[in-house]
């Protein structure tokens, strides 16, 4: 059988102030700080220079397709969200939740709240956090279970990824990749102020199964910085999958990096034509490894490398509360 990803697994984006990222996706969005650690790349960049925070928000377990990361640093310059980025991170609401969220959002004083509109047939709840980072909440079913432990009572609570936006400058490269990977397209819509909008699927998996290619050639490119994705994760079943998979693409002309052990998961990277950063992640060994279930998130959390210098890296950071 052919490799195929089963859906977004996490993305990943930059951040400004540390303590106000928790606040809002926490506060305001009610999903759970599953894990607060580092950025590790390797020791000696680690140390080269601050230690950046790398916050991990999901549902209760840290499920695969329900993840945001962020990569939060007052050092970090404002991006600019364009071209040749992830344009927007949507998750899955349901039906009945459209009314509370607007509310939610329109009063939360950390939150841009844009006109609600339709996609593909469901209502899109767009709106900004307070680093300008690109949100929509999307009607729909999803198998997800909303965590609880937050402000927002379950029956309106964000039930995991809907999708991803991506912003191609060449929507074919784009779709080729996603077709490379196992995503079907499955539906098309013009819109006849701005672009088109093209949507991918995974098959096989009730959350996180939507791309959609947003193809608008007037729009600004995008820049990096905080407020803007950083990249797309893919899911994996395991180990051989994501090789497998590393080959294909590798035959196709793509250069995806060796595996990289991120301590939650297994990962390759690799650039897609138009410029968005993809990795492809495995489920396991999953956030559960190293922290029981009824702590998740609590504290900082160090990988095998660094725990031996764990004063020297929480000398260089922030202190943050976890409401
Ligand atoms: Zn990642």
């Amino acid at each position: 059988m052919s490799p195929t990803v089963s859906g977004i697994h996490h993305v990943t984006a930059y951040a400004h102030d540390p303590q106000e990222n928790v606040d809002f996706y926490t506060s305001v969005l009610g999903l759970r700080l599953v894990k607060q650690t580092v950025l590790f790349n390797n020791p000696s960049e680690v140390f080269r220079g601050p230690t950046m925070y790398h916050f991990y928000y999901a549902d209760g377990t840290g499920t695969p397709g329900s993840v945001i990361t962020f990569k939060p640093h007052h050092s970090i310059q404002h991006g600019q969200v364009g071209r040749g980025q992830a344009t927007a991170t949507a998750f899955t609401i349901p039906e009945g939740a459209v009314e509370y969220w607007v509310d939610r959002l329109d009063t939360a004083d950390r939150a841009t709240l844009y006109p609600v509109t339709d996609r593909f047939g469901r209502t899109v709840i767009r709106f900004q956090d307070h680093d300008g980072q690109p949100l929509e909440l999307i009607t729909g079913t999803s198998d997800i279970e909303p965590w609880t432990g937050g402000p927002v009572p379950a029956e309106h609570a964000l039930r995991g990824f809907h999708g991803v936006t991506i912003h191609p400058d060449n929507a074919q490269l784009t779709a080729d990749v996603l077709e490379l990977m196992g995503y079907e397209q499955v539906d098309y819509q013009p819109t006849p102020q701005d672009g088109d909008w093209t949507r991918f699927r995974a098959e096989g998996v009730e959350h996180g199964q939507f791309i959609d290619l947003y193809n608008e050639p007037n729009m600004h490119k995008g820049r990096w910085g905080y407020g803007t994705v950083h990249h797309v994760a893919f899911r994996v079943d395991d180990d051989d999958q994501q090789q497998a998979l590393r080959r294909r693409l590798r035959d196709a002309g793509h250069a995806p990096t060796s595996m990289k052990d991120r301590n939650y998961f297994h990962s390759i990277y690799f650039r897609e034509p138009n410029g968005v950063n993809f990795e492809i992640a495995t489920d396991p060994p999953g956030f559960l490894h190293d922290e029981p279930e009824d702590a998740l998130g609590e504290k900082l959390m160090l990988p095998p490398f660094l725990q031996d210098r764990r004063a020297e890296v929480e000398a260089q950071r922030d202190d943050i509360t976890v409401p």
